[in-house]
């Protein structure tokens, strides 16, 4: 039976309540409009030993910056719940705004280094937001094990940041990406794109696999797989954030000339108004 909860001290009492029982409590926090690549993260947390499995719907307002799409995000609360109900996840947390930010709120969880480059350089705020907000899910849970989709790569590498540096005893995953059969990283946001964008938005993996190929045959000048990736991703979208190779868990910049072999290509770019993310690890 999957149980839905709204409030903060019900959704504590529950998770306590399952650990009082010996269950391993597993978390995937989410921001709903769920698809294939967050239903993947909760068989994850099965797969990982959790024996008691929690998902939570919010959509984080403290995560968005002024410009962006925090009021047009999707909200489908009920079809999220089905698709849990339907995976058997146990427990589903569904705050609202106020629950999560109460009146005279002003402590915030802020990792450095890692949250400087690529998205936190585009949405300042953003990272401060999230680690803010999944400390709190964190502690409102006690989970042994939390699953995160590599569909955001830095946001894992952060949160891996965060649970090392504060000493959580959390043991953090980060489970691949779940893309569609012709290659789309799987995204809420993927339900803005019209069918032309759609077809455009294909450009971002297209990129990152060409780089990728060229890699495998050798290359290693940082300059060359950028611009190969760049070329394509260029041809199809507006405005391209960045398409950029870094060390794959430090997300260190590299030095100039070759790029080692322990990287990440990431991307961000812009179709009409929606933002697409993807990355591919070489
Ligand atoms: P969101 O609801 O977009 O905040 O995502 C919630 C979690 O699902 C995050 O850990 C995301 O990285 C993960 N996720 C989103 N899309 C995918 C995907 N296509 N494949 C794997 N994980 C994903």
């Amino acid at each position: 039976m999957t149980l839905l909860v709204h409030d903060k001290s019900a959704f504590r009492n529950a998770c306590e309540d399952a650990r009082a029982r010996g269950l391993r409590v597993g978390l995937v926090p989410t921001m709903g409009a769920l698809h294939e690549g967050h239903l993947a993260l909760t068989r994850e947390a099965k797969a990982r030993g959790a024996t008691f499995r929690v998902a939570t719907i919010f959509v984080n307002p403290s995560q968005f910056g002024p410009d962006e799409d925090f009021s047009r995000y999707p909200r489908t609360l009920e079809a999220d719940i089905a698709k849990l109900r339907d995976e058997a996840v146990d427990l589903v947390f569904a705050p609202a705004p106020d629950a999560m930010y109460p009146e005279g709120f002003e402590t915030h969880v802020e990792v450095e280094k890692a949250t400087l480059p690529f998205e936190g350089a585009h949405r300042p705020g953003h990272f401060r937001g999230v680690t803010t907000v999944v400390a709190k899910l964190f502690n409102l849970t006690g989970p042994c094990v939390a699953v995160f989709g590599r569909k955001d790569y830095q946001q894992w590498r952060v949160i891996e940041r965060m649970v090392r540096d504060l000493d959580m005893p959390i043991e953090v995953v980060g489970h691949p990406i779940v893309r569609e059969t012709d290659g789309l990283a799987l995204s809420s946001r993927n339900r803005y794109l019209s069918d032309d964008e759609r077809t455009r938005a294909l450009a971002l993996s297209t990129g990152l696999r060409a780089a990728k190929t060229a890699y495998d045959m050798g290359e290693r000048r940082r300059d060359h797989l950028e611009a190969t990736a760049r070329e394509i991703v260029a041809q199809a979208f507006d405005v391209i954030d960045y398409v950029s190779v870094a060390h794959a868990e430090s997300l260190a910049p590299l030095a100039e000339g070759d790029v080692g072999d322990n990287v990440v290509m990431l991307a961000a770019a812009h179709l009409g108004k929606t933002r697409l993310i993807d990355n591919l690890a070489f």
